[in-house]
């Protein structure tokens, strides 16, 4: 198929690239994201002619602001149980084929130094622009050519298994590869344009929702939050069978931190989740003992060991707060309503999603094969990164998703 060159300018909404010059190239990636630039390179080392088409201005944008701008760009624990996806299994192959330890040797390599945090996860000591850059390294010592500020407005579709672009309909190129991504962060660049390209070939697409996302409590559960911003303590979060511990924040809005960005990805709207401030510890039980041990201790004091002031403040009544142990019921000790709930520590809440760092649900992983990323029912057209309907936990999942997948079709295209 011909592939003449695309032109770089700025694509008015709902038109397309002039294909006007006689170049013409293999593999057609729409994304200069993680998945798409990792592809581009692997098919362009296997001799691929690779164009790579992005509406940014520069690669690699969401790269560059992860993980606070030092990108914790994989775990050394990557785990399949790890993902969220309608199809569970899907994950298993392109993960176990190019792991978290073939990035890490190309990070090496690189020259680019990391550090290890909590729970295996893995940071630049530099500035994330150091992975974007070692991609772009790669891509360019093996001919990558990439267009910038060329946006794919609208797809058309295509009819018998061939791909077409607006407006000419003219086929150009034997792989097209949708890297896009999700839809958060519009503000950078994130469209939903794999969606409608899926769409249109029949695929289904999982009803795409934020995901790693922060709370925002309204009515009640809200009205405590001004003195509560800035506390952060251990949790542990429940929403149905899954449950997570990790550090939660009290911010002006709701609750943020890892547990609650953790448990947002399984969240369904309107649902409560469930929130035990004291994990692991019976606090009923421990009241009871020092109150036969400690009578005359301030239930206030009791409660310092355990909690933060403003936290204690907030969950006692006034009056209960200065009162001895032996004169408070242990049956009042609990968090006030309506966030009462069982020995006080589960804090039921009514979250809204807010500003997600990914997109949970995508294309149906069923349309797709897991070992090629193509489409089952479109040769040639291929979805890799975070566009699928596979979502990882916060650490490093999701960016090593991307790299995997990414890798797994540029061995195809
Ligand atoms: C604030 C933030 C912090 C994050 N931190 C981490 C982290 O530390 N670790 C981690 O593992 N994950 C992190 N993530 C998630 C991770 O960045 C993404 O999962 C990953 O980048 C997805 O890679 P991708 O290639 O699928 O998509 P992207 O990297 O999003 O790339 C998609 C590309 O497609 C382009 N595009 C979209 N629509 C069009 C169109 N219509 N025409 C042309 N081009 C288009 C975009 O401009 C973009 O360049 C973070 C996300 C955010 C938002």
């Amino acid at each position: 198929m011909r592939c003449p060159k695309i032109s770089s300018r700025v694509l008015a909404p709902a038109t397309f690239p002039t294909m006007t010059d006689p170049e013409t190239f293999d593999v057609v990636v729409l994304g200069a994201g993680a998945s798409g630039l990792m592809c581009a390179s692997e098919a362009a080392k296997r001799g691929r002619r690779v164009l790579v088409l992005d509406h940014a201005k520069k690669p690699g944008l969401k790269i560059r602001i992860s993980g606070g701008g030092r990108s914790n760009f994989t775990n050394l624990d990557i785990q399949p149980k790890c993902y969220l996806s309608g199809n569970p299994h899907f994950c298993k192959s392109a993960l176990s084929r190019f792991t978290q330890w073939d990035f890490l040797e190309r990070v090496v390599q690189a020259g680019i130094q990391y550090e290890e945090r909590s729970h295996g996860q893995l940071f630049c000591t530099g500035t994330a622009n150091e992975l974007v850059e070692m991609l772009m390294a790669d891509c360019r010592r093996h001919g990558v050519v990439f267009r910038f500020g060329t946006k794919l407005a609208r797809w058309r579709g295509a009819a018998k298994g061939r791909m077409r672009w607006e407006p000419r309909w003219a086929p150009f190129a034997t792989s097209l590869v949708v890297a896009t991504g999700g839809l958060s962060y519009a503000s950078i660049g994130a469209t939903g344009i794999g969606y409608d390209i899926a769409r249109k070939w029949e695929s289904a697409v999982l009803e795409p929702t934020p995901g790693l996302v922060p709370f925002t409590l309204r009515g009640q559960d809200s009205r405590d939050l001004p003195t509560l911003a800035g506390i952060a303590l251990q949790a542990t979060v429940n929403f149905g069978e899954v449950s997570f511990t990790e550090n939660v924040l009290f911010t002006h809005r709701g609750l943020s931190g890892p547990v609650i960005l953790q448990i947002s990805s399984y969240w369904s709207a309107g649902q409560a989740v469930l929130l035990d401030l004291l994990p692991g510890v019976d606090l009923f039980g421990h009241l009871k003992t020092q109150r036969v041990r400690q009578p005359l201790k301030m239930l206030r004091t009791v409660l310092l060991d355990h909690f933060p002031k403003r936290l204690v403040e907030v969950f006692l009544e006034v009056d209960l707060a200065d009162r001895k142990l032996l004169t408070v019921p242990i049956a009042t000790c609990k968090k006030r309503p309506p966030t009462a709930s069982r020995n006080g520590r589960l804090f039921p809440v009514e979250p809204k999603a807010k500003q997600a760092e990914v997109t949970c649900g995508g294309v149906d992983c069923d349309a797709i094969s897991s070992k090629t990323m193509e489409a089952k029912a479109a040769p040639g057209l291929y979805f890799v990164g975070e566009v699928l309907d596979i979502t990882g936990w916060l650490g490093g999942y999701n960016l090593q998703w991307a790299w995997s997948s990414g890798w797994c079709a540029g061995q195809y295209v």
